[in-house]
């Protein structure tokens, strides 16, 4: 019993191996379970013990409640009939990877503290780099989300707009001479840049959402109008944030004016692709990177779109001594021989302990091979044009906007109804429906102001069936529901 937390290393290994059977059980039938949990709030909770037990329970008892307790108030992102959010596909190779990882429990904080971890790690974001057409020049760092990789480009770009005074003097003690700063992004990025804003100092006053065109990409002379009168004001424009692939419909910012403004006016230039960026492995849909040899600093979500399960961020920055000069703090505890020498991940993100995320990368580009990981997304994108064009061709149903690559948005609209308070609620209960049938998850959205319907594609076991299914339900749900 002594050493090993009280499992003796025998149970351990059948444990393992039962649960492993399991796993490969639920990814072979998970299409049984409704797809979003059916459960009310408080029913998961109402079933554990309130407090924690005094003696060990038989891990049989455990996997049990496992099964009977917590199963029903998961929601399956790996059900190829999820729609919702963004995609979180995993595939088996990344989860035996995450087996490894946790097996090994290392924390990559130091190359000291896992050699193979970092250098694995400068390995697979170069891989990445080239897979997805970023030029020479960038280098990559695993962080845990976008939101983070965010945190730490606008971070950077405070810094580097302050001389580097903000992290040492506080940004109470820049106020006032010339050192108030703004960050711009497109109307339709995504909230954790606002977030990122408040965190960075910026405040959500320093952060100009800049309208959007009909094309729901970031307005160039809009952009440029605030720059100018943030200028006339004595405000530092300090960084743009360029989103390729927001979140509601898929815009995409002209990255390319985007960063020629922004060398004009020296203002640092953070690229979020957190979703859209997984379809640049297809050299199809690399126009719009155009320009991006001249961004400070890229980020998308292997995690969202790339079969690996979360967490896993890949951040690239061109000037990594600006991101690690901004980062960096350096106690007694976390030198090491090499430091100063070989790369320190800890010094590229917010938080010092770092999982072994790299290894499910290499798993997974290794077991899939780029080929097939092209040839699966660019099914995604096929299935969704070919979704989109029977929605379009539908009598009673519209797209509310064009299809971005795996996603589209649509409403169902009954000849006749052209109350947009009525269409909007007329959506809402359809989406309940469907979504409360469990047969599909859909999210909302708002598009120009109407209620809209998003459908997301990007399931690691979906396929064209699974689709058309729930273009059946769809209009099934629709036709039976009360005008
Ligand atoms: N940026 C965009 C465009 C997104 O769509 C999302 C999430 O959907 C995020 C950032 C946030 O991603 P994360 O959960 O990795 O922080």
């Amino acid at each position: 019993m002594a050493g090993r937390g009280c499992v003796d290393i025998e149970t351990f290994r059948r444990q393992a191996h039962e649960m492993v059977d399991w796993m490969a059980e639920y990814l072979a039938s998970v299409e049984r379970y409704p797809v979003r949990a059916q459960v009310v709030p408080g029913e998961i909770a109402a079933r554990l013990p309130a407090s924690p037990p005094d003696s060990p329970e038989p891990m049989e008892r455990i996997f049990a409640d496992f099964q009977a307790d917590i199963l029903p108030g998961v929601t399956h992102w790996q059900h190829p009939s999820f729609f919702a959010y963004f995609p979180a596909n995993a595939s088996p190779p990344s989860v035996l990877a995450e087996m490894l990882t946790a097996t090994l429990g290392v924390n990559c904080m130091l190359w000291q503290t896992s050699p193979a971890g970092t250098e694995l790690e400068t390995r697979m974001m170069d891989w990445l780099r080239q897979m997805i057409g970023l030029p020479e020049g960038f280098h990559g760092v695993i962080q845990d989300t976008a939101s983070g990789a965010s945190l730490c480009a606008l971070l950077t770009a405070r810094e580097r707009a302050t001389g580097w005074r903000a992290n040492a003097d506080g940004l109470g003690a820049l106020g006032g001479d010339g050192t108030r700063l703004a960050a711009y992004v497109s109307e339709e990025a995504h909230s954790s840049i606002e977030k990122d804003a408040m965190i960075a100092g910026y405040g959500q006053d320093g952060l100009r959402k800049i309208p959007a065109g009909d094309d729901f990409a970031m307005r160039l002379d809009a952009l440029e109008q605030a720059i100018a009168d943030d200028l006339a004001a004595g405000i530092t424009p300090a960084c743009v944030v360029a989103t390729l692939g927001s979140t509601g419909v898929g815009g995409i910012d002209p990255l390319a004016p985007i960063a020629e403004l922004c060398r004009r006016y020296g203002i640092f230039l953070h690229v979020d692709a957190a979703w859209a960026g997984s379809a640049l492995i297809l050299p199809e849909h690399r126009d719009m990177i155009a320009g991006v040899e001249h961004a400070d600093s890229f980020v998308f979500n292997p995690h969202k779109w790339l079969f690996t399960n979360f967490d896993c961020s890949a951040h690239f920055v061109r000037d990594p001594e600006a991101l690690t000069r901004t980062l960096s703090v350096t106690p007694l505890y976390l030198q090491s021989r090499e430091t100063g020498k070989v790369i320190d991940y800890r010094d590229w993100g917010v938080p010092l302990g770092r999982r072994f995320r790299a290894l499910k990368l290499w798993f997974v580009i290794r077991s899939y091979g780029v080929e097939n990981l092209k040839s699966m997304i660019a099914n995604h994108i096929a299935w969704t044009a070919e979704l989109s064009e029977q929605i379009a061709a539908a009598p009673d149903f519209e797209v509310m906007a064009p299809p971005v690559l795996g996603l589209v948005n649509f409403r169902h609209h009954p000849a006749g109804m052209d109350d947009e308070a009525a269409l909007d609620a007329l959506n809402q209960r359809l989406l309940e429906r469907l979504n409360d049938s469990g047969r599909l998850y859909l999210t909302q959205n708002r598009v120009k102001g109407r209620y809209a319907i998003r459908f997301s594609i990007g399931q690691t076991s979906a396929t064209l069936e699974h689709i058309q299914r729930a273009w059946g339900v769809i209009r099934e749900e629709a036709d039976g529901l009360e005008r």
